[in-house]
């Protein structure tokens, strides 16, 4: 996705958080890539509810193709 921004910030209870274009992903959490599968789908579809978009997260976290994977992995590479 164009214009997303991705910062590190750690958090207590869950691993990422997404506002706009905006995704605050925590890096000391595990499954780092699942997460920003989840987030990014939650800044492509503002409206689903958090029920939905983790169902979709599983959904396409189950059939995700290696460049898929990649895809995921350079997003969290412009981390600041
Ligand atoms: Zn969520």
């Amino acid at each position: 996705m164009k214009g997303l921004k991705v910062i590190h910030r750690r958090f207590k209870r869950f691993y990422g958080k997404q506002s706009g274009n905006k995704i605050w992903i925590d890096l000391s959490g595990s499954q780092l890539l699942k997460t920003m599968l989840h987030e990014t789908l939650h800044a492509k579809h503002p409206k689903w509810s958090e029920a939905r978009v983790q169902k979709e997260t599983g959904r396409r976290w189950a059939k995700i193709t290696d460049r898929g994977l990649v895809r995921l992995a350079r997003l969290l590479g412009r981390v600041r």
